[in-house]
């Protein structure tokens, strides 16, 4: 169906799951062929996710997020409240470090408290950026939701992290690329807008997993050459045949487990997976933008944030980029985007990269 079809019965197409991290499908995969324990939790995780999609429709309709910070002469300023849900799934839950108090014991909340951090600085200190809407939105967050509960999301207003079931999953906190993952969501949201849909979806997917990787790179310091290009390492527990959710360098390549099934993304328009799952395949499909992103961060070298964040960072913004763009379009502003901020060798760059992916940008 297409997306203003979709548009027209529903409203906006946007993150349907509360933008999670984990695709509806591998948690189905998990339901069928997983044991009792590993069942339960996934289709406990499943039926929230389902819930909370209503819930979201609410959320929207009351207003969008509720609390923005003031920015002045001072530049952008951090104000990160986390909140402890016990186990339950009542949002916010109470609130067990603000900014600036000195961390607990619960390694949850540090590593949430961290993330935020780390994400909050990576926008504004690479991209002048001051938070999620750039206008200071304060960044709060919720740990021990639920029970088991196999996710962590965005909801459009601060973010979720479940503890895992701690038989496939550890805790959703420990990856710091899925923490700006999530976030990128609620910059997209601002930004571009772009469709929860078929190709616009994958590219939603895609810039998350491109400046979530990226956030992790800032932090470590690492070249294009250096970073792991994994997103969602640590995730999985040892039992699982796989190092991660999504690898950027060689998609397809992440796990391949008796019970999750095996990395379905595809790096190259030639494996493009129609389907009407996972709204068009949004978190498989990404594969393909995912690794041009990468192949013009290596071609470019050095800090990849610097150029090819850069270049993705200015067509995310661009105001050409419609919310049902295609690959092809969004690869057509990224060569203008290159051209416009640093040249012609740089432009060739990403024409050759979305080129290898099997995407014309040039034409
Ligand atoms: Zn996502």
């Amino acid at each position: 169906m297409a997306a203003s079809t979709l548009e027209a019965m529903h409203g906006p197409v946007r993150c349907p799951h509360g933008c999670s991290i984990l695709p509806p499908d591998l948690l189905r995969r998990i339901a069928r062929n997983g044991n009792r324990r590993q069942r339960e939790a996934a289709l406990d995780t499943l039926g929230l996710d389902h819930t909370l999609r209503a819930s979201r429709a609410t959320l929207e309709l009351l207003g969008g997020p509720a609390r923005r910070g003031l920015f002045g002469l001072a530049g952008a300023i951090k104000q990160r409240t986390v909140y402890d849900a016990d186990h339950t799934e009542t949002l916010p839950g109470r609130v067990v470090r603000s900014e600036g108090a000195a961390a607990g014991g619960d390694v949850e909340v540090n590593e949430a408290y961290d993330g935020l951090g780390a994400t909050f600085d990576f926008f504004a200190q690479a991209y002048d950026r001051n938070s999620i809407d750039d206008a200071g939105l304060h960044l709060d967050a919720t740990v021990h939701y639920g029970q088991r509960y196999d996710n962590a999301f965005w909801n459009g207003r601060q973010m979720v992290f479940g503890d895992g079931d701690d038989d496939l999953f550890n805790r959703f906190t420990i990856s710091l690329d899925v923490i700006g993952h999530e976030l990128t969501h609620g910059v997209t949201g601002d930004e571009a807008q772009l469709v929860y849909l078929g190709q616009a979806g994958a590219l939603n997917e895609s810039l998350s997993d491109v400046f979530g990787s990226l956030v992790k790179q800032y932090v470590r310091r690492q070249t294009a050459e250096q970073a792991d290009w994994l997103i969602g390492e640590g995730l999985f527990t040892a039992k699982v045949h796989g190092v991660a959710l999504r690898s950027m360098k060689a998609p397809g390549s992440a796990f391949d487990d008796p019970v999750l099934g095996r990395d379905p993304q595809p790096a190259n328009m030639s494996g493009y997976v129609r389907t009407s799952a996972d709204n068009g395949g949004v978190h498989t499909n990404s594969g393909i933008p995912n690794h041009a992103f990468y192949l013009v961060a290596v071609a470019l070298g050095g800090y990849a944030w610097e150029k090819a964040g850069r270049i993705w960072y200015d067509t995310l913004r661009d105001r050409r980029l419609k919310p049902t763009a295609t690959f092809r379009q969004f690869a057509r502003l990224c060569v203008q985007n290159a051209e416009h901020a640093f040249g012609a060798h740089e432009r060739d760059a990403v024409t050759a990269a979305w080129s290898e992916v099997g995407v014309a940008a040039d034409a």
